[in-house]
C-alpha cells in the first residue's frame, strides 16, 4: 500500500510522534487584535493550554519514558517561559511555529523572513540552540517558506501532507526533509469549540477521536508508515481527553514495535539512511506552480465562483 515504506530502526513497524502546538494565546491576538484583551474567557480557555496542559502532558510522556516535539510561536515562549522550561526538562524538543502565529503565505517574502528571524533570536536566547524543525502556523507553508528555511539551516518542515511517510522538498535553494501529517490527526475538527473563533465542532466523547487516531496508527503500523499527531494543549490537555490519550499510548505499546520518536530524531534518521544509500525518499520540487495556471486566464474566472 505504500510504494516505498521506511526501513525504520530495530525493526520498527512504524514512527510514532506526537506533537503538539502550544498556540496559547497568540491566536487570540492574531484573529482580534484590538479586543483580545476583553475576551477573558477565550483567553482562559487558551491559557490553559500553558498553564495547565503542557505539564500534566509532560508529566504523562514521563510516565511512558517518551520524548516528543512541542512546536510554540517565539511570542509564546517569551509569554510562557515555565512552560519552556517543563518542556526542555522533560527532555522534548520545541521546534519553531512563527513568531505570532502569523500565516506565511498571507505576508510578503521579506515580512515572512522577518518574524522567522525574530523567533529564532528567541530559540538562541531561550534554549542556547537554533530550531532545527518549522511548523507553519495553521499549515500555511508558503511559496518561499522552503528557500528561507534552507537558508535558516532548519532541517525539517512538518507543515505539509504529500505523503504517508517522509520525503524531501527541494527548490533551487537546497532541501529540507518533510514529516507530513493530515487532519485526520489534527485535533481541531474533533475538539474545538470557541464563539471567539466562530467554530464550533459538536461535543463528543473522546475516545471517538481516539478511534481515528488508533484507525490511522494501525494502518501506518501495517504498512510502514509515519504517524504524526498534531495536536493543541489547550483542546487534547483537557482531562479527559489526556485520559484517552494515555489509553491510545496503552494501546500503541501493546500493539508493539513502535519507534516513538522526537521530530528531529526521525529527521535525521530520515538523511542517514538517504545518505548511506539504505533509503531514497521521494522527492517534491517547489513550488508546485510557478503563478495562477494559465488555463483560465489573468481574471478571476466565472469558472471558479
Ligand atoms: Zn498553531
Amino acid at each position: 500500500m505504500i510504494a516505498n515504506p521506511v526501513p525504520w530502526p530495530n525493526g520498527a513497524r512504524c514512527a510514532v510522534a506526537f506533537t503538539f502546538d502550544m498556540d496559547a494565546d497568540s491566536i487570540l491576538h492574531l484573529a482580534h487584535h484590538t479586543s483580545a484583551d476583553t475576551r477573558l474567557a477565550a483567553m482562559s480557555m487558551l491559557r490553559y493550554g500553558p498553564e495547565i496542559a503542557v505539564p500534566r502532558l509532560v508529566e504523562l510522556y514521563q510516565r511512558f519514558d517518551m520524548h516528543q516535539t512541542f512546536f510554540l510561536p517565539a511570542w509564546c515562549m517569551e509569554r510562557y517561559p515555565a512552560a519552556v522550561e517543563a518542556i526542555l526538562q522533560g527532555g522534548h524538543e520545541i521546534a519553531h511555529h512563527g513568531y505570532l502565529h502569523e500565516h506565511p503565505n498571507e505576508l510578503p517574502s521579506e515580512e515572512e523572513l522577518y518574524w522567522l528571524q525574530r523567533g529564532i533570536d528567541v530559540f538562541v536566547t531561550m534554549t542556547g540552540e537554533r530550531p532545527r524543525g518549522f511548523r507553519a502556523p495553521t499549515y500555511k507553508f508558503s511559496r518561499h517558506t522552503l528557500t528561507h528555511l534552507v537558508n535558516e539551516g532548519f532541517v525539517y518542515d512538518a507543515s505539509l501532507m504529500g505523503d504517508d511517510v517522509p520525503y524531501l522538498l527541494e527548490n533551487a535553494t537546497g532541501r529540507v526533509v518533510e514529516l507530513p501529517s493530515h487532519y485526520a490527526l489534527d485535533d481541531w475538527p474533533h475538539f474545538m469549540a470557541s464563539r471567539d473563533f466562530n467554530y464550533f465542532m459538536s461535543i463528543k466523547p473522546p475516545r471517538q477521536a481516539m478511534e481515528v487516531y488508533a484507525a490511522e496508527f494501525d494502518a501506518m503500523w501495517e504498512y510502514g508508515g509515519l504517524w504524526i499527531a498534531v495536536w493543541h494543549p489547550f483542546l487534547s490537555g483537557r482531562l479527559a481527553r489526556c485520559v484517552a490519550i494515555a489509553e491510545l499510548i496503552e494501546y500503541m505499546h501493546k500493539k508493539g514495535q513502535v519507534w516513538f520518536a522526537r521530530l528531529d530524531e526521525i529527521a535525521a534518521y530520515v538523511q542517514q539512511l538517504t545518505q548511506a544509500g539504505m533509503w531514497t525518499p521521494r522527492v517534491d520540487r517547489l513550488p508546485y506552480y510557478p503563478g495562477p495556471i494559465p488555463e483560465l486566464g489573468e481574471a478571476e474566472p466565472t469558472l471558479a465562483r
